[in-house]
Formats: structure tokens, sequence, C-alpha cells
């Protein structure tokens, strides 16, 4: 089984339960299909996570890039010198997590840390 740092692990929740956020607002009418999480993942997504094809796409990406992220302590993705993230992929994340942040603040969830990403 592949090991993972703690804070990998809480970044790739994270990012996770924003796409999750994300996807149900927006793509509810979408057929979802299943994505394949890491092992260290399933135990905080018990029934598993379904999203639409564009956002499993989006959160497979965005899961393999926090991966092989070679920096520790990893910087905030704002201050970060690599950008590891394409241009496309950069711009699709930002809407995501500026849509779900706003939304789990006004669930008063502020114990997700969104601005930790962008
Ligand atoms: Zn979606």
């Amino acid at each position: 089984m592949e090991q993972f740092t703690s804070q990998q692990i809480k970044d790739m929740k994270i990012l996770a339960s924003f796409v999750r956020v994300y996807c149900k607002a927006k793509h509810a009418s979408v057929d979802p299909v299943s994505v394949e999480l890491p092992e260290a993942l399933a135990a905080s997504f018990r029934k598993g996570l379904s999203l639409c094809p564009n956002c499993a796409g989006m959160i497979a990406y965005a899961l393999e890039r926090r991966r092989k992220c070679p920096l520790d302590p990893k910087p905030s993705c704002k201050h970060c010198r690599i950008h590891c993230y394409s241009k496309e992929y950069r711009a699709k994340i930002k809407e995501i997590m500026g849509f779900s942040g706003r939304r789990m603040i006004f669930r008063g969830r502020l114990d997700y840390l969104w601005h930790y990403f962008f």
C-alpha cells in the first residue's frame, strides 16, 4: 500500500470534498461515475465518491499532483514556485475551490481551510 504523509491525506480529503460539493451543485443531472480513491481516503468516503465524468477527471488529476508534490511542507499553491497544474486545470480547480469554499463557509464548515490551496 502506498504511504502518504498525514498532510497529504488531509489535503487529498479536502480536494475530494470540495470537488464533491461542486459537482453535486453543478452537475446533478449528469450520470456519475465512481472515482477510484487511494486506500488512505477510503475511511473518509465510506460510500465511495461518485462524480460526473468531468469532475472525476479533475479529482484524479488533482490527487495525482498532490501525490507527486515534491515540496515538504507544501506551500500554498499561490506561493508555489512550481505551479504543477496546467493552465486549464488550474483555472478549473480555482473555480471549484472558490465555489465550494463559499458554500462550506455558508454552512459553517470553517474547519475546511480551503484557502490553503488557492
Ligand atoms: Zn461534475
